[in-house]
């Protein structure tokens, strides 16, 4: 099946919008998964009158927009694909287009249906592509007997919608719950889901038509991310890894938990990385342990890539016992 057949992609609402901004020169960003339709798009793009450039960097999230590329390009708009906002007023305007998934749901939903016998009060979460859906799954589940609950206390996203580093909507009903529904493809969501909560999730994904629970991934990620602090602990030197990209740049957090390891005796450097990754950081040898105040998922990675530990900014507080490990569990762990 092709991508096309898979995302809808909006081909005709990007040639209206670009005729309609009158703009000149387009830069094209698409998530990995969505790159071989890029020249279908720049095509699109091109046949209503603007040159289209293609990003051909890696982008992971809405907090991945390329907008120091477009200028350095001259773009004039950012057409950016598979996310919803974060960042706003951006000195490049951007239009999102959040390729909402077409496959079906119902029999991967009925699926999990079986493996959420255990409980009666559901909370439903799902991600951009499968926001459409989210009717479809609530209905099946009160047919069969569920309480469902869609959280909506985020202004950035849809009712029901979680990000890899935003769980507010499942947060908000997590304790009106006794476990989660994950509708969508991949284990990265659901395990940010089953930390950010703490409670049982089961997922269900469309894509390969599987359904699973995320308790083991949970139990091993938690022992893992244990001893990572306790490694960390016993570091001289330390790296704080700042984000380059402008949806997780924390620069003033960055400073604030270097000055922290100060007081503690600790030697601490600041480090602007763009792409965080064991290739990167294994040319700073001398870093014993990072900290990372960027994207949180990249320590939370499973399994761990780095030779080092990568402690998220709430970990570094717990190494310093600043916040107890206990509470970080009860709160959640991103
Ligand atoms: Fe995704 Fe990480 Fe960006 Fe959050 S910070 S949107 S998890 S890439």
């Amino acid at each position: 099946m092709l991508q096309k057949d898979i995302f809808k992609l909006e081909e005709k609402r990007l040639e209206q919008e670009i005729k309609k901004r009158r703009v000149k020169r387009v830069l094209l960003q698409l998530p990995n998964g969505l790159k071989p339709n890029s020249p279908s798009l720049a095509a699109a793009i091109e046949r209503a009158g603007a040159t289209a450039i293609i990003s051909g960097d890696p982008c992971y999230g809405a907090c991945d927009i390329a907008i120091a590329e477009a200028q350095e390009l001259k773009a004039d708009l950012i057409v950016h694909y598979g996310h919803t906002m974060m960042l706003e007023r951006t000195k490049v305007p951007v239009i999102y287009f959040e390729a909402h998934a077409k496959i079906p749901n119902k029999k991967v939903i009925k699926k999990a249906i079986k493996l959420l016998k255990p409980w009666k009060r559901i909370g439903l979460v799902t991600t951009i592509q499968h926001i459409e859906n989210l009717d479809e799954a609530r209905s099946m589940l009160f047919s069969a007997g569920k309480d469902v609950y869609i959280g909506n206390s985020c202004d950035t996203l849809y009712p029901g919608q979680i990000l890899g580093c935003n769980y507010l909507n499942a947060k908000s009903i997590a304790l009106n719950v006794e476990a989660f529904l994950f509708l969508g493809g991949g284990r990265f969501h659901p395990l940010g889901l089953a930390l950010a909560t703490m409670k049982p999730v089961v997922a269900a994904d469309p894509f390969e038509k599987k359904v699973y629970s995320l308790n083991d991934d949970v139990n091993r990620m938690l022992r893992r991310r244990w001893a990572e602090i306790e490694e960390a602990r016993k570091a001289e030197i330390y790296g704080i890894i700042v984000g380059l990209k402008p949806g997780q740049n924390r620069l003033e957090a960055a400073v604030k938990v270097r000055e922290e390891l100060k007081r503690k005796g600790k030697k601490v450097y600041l480090l602007a990385l763009r792409e965080i990754t064991p290739t990167s950081l294994d040319h700073f040898s001398v870093f014993e342990a990072y900290i990372n105040t960027a994207c949180p998922r990249i320590s939370l990675d499973e399994p761990s890539i780095f030779s080092r530990p990568v402690l998220t900014l709430r970990e570094a507080y717990v190494m310093l016992g600043k916040i107890r490990w206990e509470d970080l569990l009860e709160e959640g762990i991103i």
